[in-house]
C-alpha cells in the first residue's frame, strides 16, 4: 500500500513519490496556520500508483470475498480504537467541532460494518431456465477504481468507497481533497495494519491536473467522485468520454417546507442544526426554508435557537478565506436585494483565534426565489427564508431548482408529509428530519444536478457501480435434449 504522511521528511521516501516533489500545505480553519504537509503527485506519480493497483488486481480480486471482509472487520476495529485521534485530525483539518467530528468517524465505523455484510448480500444467483440448462449471475469486480474526495467530510467521504469498493475485489487509487489530505493517510495507515496488502489501497495528492490523469488513465475502470457541482460535471464527462464507469455526487441547494401545524419546538431546534452544523458545509445543510402560511412563531424560535450557536464553542470555522468572502459577499448581496437580516453571521470573531476563518449563523427571511441566494449553494451557516402562501408554491420553488440532493417538510400531517415527499424533486427527502442521511443498508444519493450516474455510492446500491456482472449459462445433462434456447 503506499501511502503519504502529514510529515515532509516521511513523505519524501514515501512510495513512488519523487523526493523533489513540490509540497502542499494544509492550514487549520480555526487559527490559518500551516498543520502539515503532503507531497503533490506528479503525472508520473499518478501513474506509479495506478501501476501499484494493477499489480495487486489479480491477487485481491481472487481472494473469496470472505477472506477480504477479514481486513475491514479488522480496520473497523482500528477505527473505534483510534477514534479520538481520528476524531482530532478531522478537527485539525477540517475545522469541524469535536463532537461533529466524532459523529464522522462513527459514521465511518458504520460503513464499514456494511461492507463486512457484502458476503451475506452478495451471494450469486442461480436458476434452472430450462430442463438441464443452469443460469448463474457472479459478481466480479470491475478492476483499479479512482475515488475523488472533497473538503468536508475528510473521513466519511473516503470511507463511503473505501471498504465498499475494496472488499468487492477491486484496487484503488484516492485522491483526498487537497485542503483535507491527513485523514486518508491515517486511513491508508490503519489499513495497512489490518492486513490489506500492498498496492489495494493508494493515494495521490493534489487538485485538477491529477484528477484529470485519473479519468484519462487506460487502466483505471471506474471513477467515483464527490464535490461540487461543476466539477462533477469535468468529472463525469471526461471520466465517460474515456469510456470509463463514473458516478459523481454534485453540489445541492436543500428545501425544508415548514408547514404552520409544525411542532414550534423541535422544528426550530431540528432547522438551525441542519443549517449551521459542520458550519452549513455539509451537502445536506438547509439551505432555503419554504416557510408556507403563518410560521412567524417557528422563525422567531428559530432565531432564539441560533443565537445560542457560537463560533469557536458550537460552531466551526469555513473551510477557507475565499469561502468566508463567498458566504459575506452572499448575504450582503442578499440585503441589498431587499432580504431582512434577522440574524448576522458576518464579521465574527473568535478571541484568540484571530487567524481563523468564521462566520457566524445568519437567517435571512423575506428571501425572493430570484435572489441568487436562494438559488445557487452558498455552503456556510446562512438560511435563507422564502415565503410562501401554500404548499403547491412550496413545491413549485423546491421543485424549480436545478439541484435534488434532500429536501424535507415539517408537519403534524401525515397527509401533508406523503405529499411533499412524493412531489418533492429530490433523491433524499426529510420528514420532520432536516439532515435526511439514509443510513446503511440504504443508499446515499441525490437527483438531477446533484448525481451524474447510474448505481449509489453507498448502501446496497453501491454493489452495482463496483462490480459487474457475469452470466454463465451451463448444460452437463446430455438427456436434456435441445431447446429453442439451448
Ligand atoms: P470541489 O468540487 O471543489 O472539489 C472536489 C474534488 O475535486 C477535490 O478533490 C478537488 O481537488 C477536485 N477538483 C477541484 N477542481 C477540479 C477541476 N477543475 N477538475 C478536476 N478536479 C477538480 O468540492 P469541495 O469544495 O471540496 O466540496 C464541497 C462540495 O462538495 C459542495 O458542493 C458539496 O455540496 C459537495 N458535496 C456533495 C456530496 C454529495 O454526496 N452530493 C457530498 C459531499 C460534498
Amino acid at each position: 500500500m503506499s501511502t503519504t504522511s502529514a510529515s515532509p521528511s516521511a513523505l519524501a521516501s514515501g512510495d513512488g513519490y519523487d523526493s523533489d516533489a513540490p509540497f502542499l500545505d494544509v492550514y487549520s480553519p480555526a487559527s490559518g496556520a500551516v498543520i502539515g504537509h503532503v507531497p503533490v503527485a506528479s503525472t508520473a506519480d499518478v501513474d506509479a500508483a495506478v501501476a501499484r493497483a494493477k499489480a495487486a488486481l489479480p491477487a485481491w480480486s481472487s481472494l473469496p470475498i470472505k477472506e477480504r471482509v477479514q481486513v475491514i472487520f479488522r480496520y473497523r476495529a482500528l477505527l473505534e480504537q483510534h477514534i479520538d485521534e481520528l476524531t482530532a485530525l478531522v478537527t485539525q483539518e477540517n475545522g469541524k467541532i469535536e463532537s461533529e467530528a466524532r459523529a464522522e468517524v462513527l459514521k465511518s465505523i458504520e460503513l464499514c460494518e456494511f461492507a463486512v455484510s457484502m458476503p451475506q448480500i452478495t451471494s450469486n444467483e442461480v436458476l434452472e431456465v430450462s430442463r438441464g440448462v443452469e443460469c448463474r449471475i457472479e459478481r466480479h469486480p470491475v478492476g483499479v477504481v479512482a475515488s475523488i474526495a472533497p473538503f468536508n467530510f475528510p473521513n466519511m467521504v473516503p470511507n463511503w468507497t473505501i471498504p465498499n469498493a475494496i472488499v468487492l475485489g477491486n484496487t484503488m487509487v484516492m485522491k483526498p481533497s487537497e485542503l483535507v489530505p491527513l485523514s486518508v493517510v491515517r486511513l491508508a495507515e490503519l489499513l495497512r495494519e489490518a492486513g490489506l496488502p500492498d498496492g489495494v489501497f493508494n493515494i495521490v495528492n493534489g487538485g485538477r491536473e491529477v484528477v484529470e490523469a485519473l479519468c484519462d488513465h487506460p487502466d483505471i475502470a471506474a471513477v467515483s467522485f464527490v464535490g461540487s457541482t461543476k466539477v462533477a460535471q469535468i468529472v463525469y464527462r471526461r471520466a465517460t468520454a474515456n469510456l470509463k464507469r463514473a458516478l459523481c455526487m454534485g453540489g445541492a441547494k436543500n428545501h425544508l417546507i415548514v408547514l404552520p401545524d409544525a411542532d414550534r419546538e423541535m422544528a426550530a431546534s431540528n432547522i438551525v442544526a441542519s443549517m449551521s452544523g459542520c458550519a452549513g458545509q455539509r451537502c445536506m445543510a438547509a439551505s432555503v426554508m419554504v416557510a408556507v402560511g403563518p410560521t412567524d412563531a417557528i422563525i422567531q424560535r428559530m432565531v432564539e435557537v441560533a443565537k445560542n450557536v457560537v463560533p469557536g464553542s458550537t460552531l466551526g470555522p469555513v473551510i477557507t478565506a475565499e469561502a468566508k468572502a463567498r458566504i459575506e459577499r452572499y448575504i450582503t448581496e442578499a440585503e441589498a436585494a431587499g432580504a431582512t437580516v434577522l440574524l448576522d453571521g458576518r464579521g465574527a470573531t473568535v478571541e484568540g483565534q484571530d487567524g481563523g476563518f468564521w462566520v457566524g449563523p445568519t437567517i435571512l427571511d423575506h428571501v425572493t426565489p430570484e435572489m441568487k441566494i436562494a438559488q445557487e449553494e452558498v455552503f456556510g451557516p446562512v438560511l435563507a427564508i422564502v415565503r410562501t402562501p401554500d404548499v403547491d408554491g412550496a413545491l413549485a420553488i423546491e421543485n424549480a431548482s436545478p439541484y435534488g440532493n434532500a429536501a424535507s417538510v415539517y408537519t403534524e400531517s401525515g397527509g401533508m408529509a406523503r405529499l411533499v415527499a412524493e412531489r418533492a424533486s429530490a433523491g433524499m427527502v426529510g420528514v420532520n428530519v432536516g439532515v435526511p442521511v439514509p443510513r446503511e443498508p440504504f443508499s446515499f444519493g441525490g437527483w438531477n444536478d446533484s448525481k451524474y450516474g447510474v448505481g449509489e455510492i453507498t448502501g446496497r446500491g453501491s454493489i452495482e457501480f463496483w462490480t459487474q456482472a457475469k452470466k454463465i449459462t451451463t448444460k452437463w445433462n446430455q438427456d436434456a435434449g435441445t431447446n429453442w434456447m439451448s
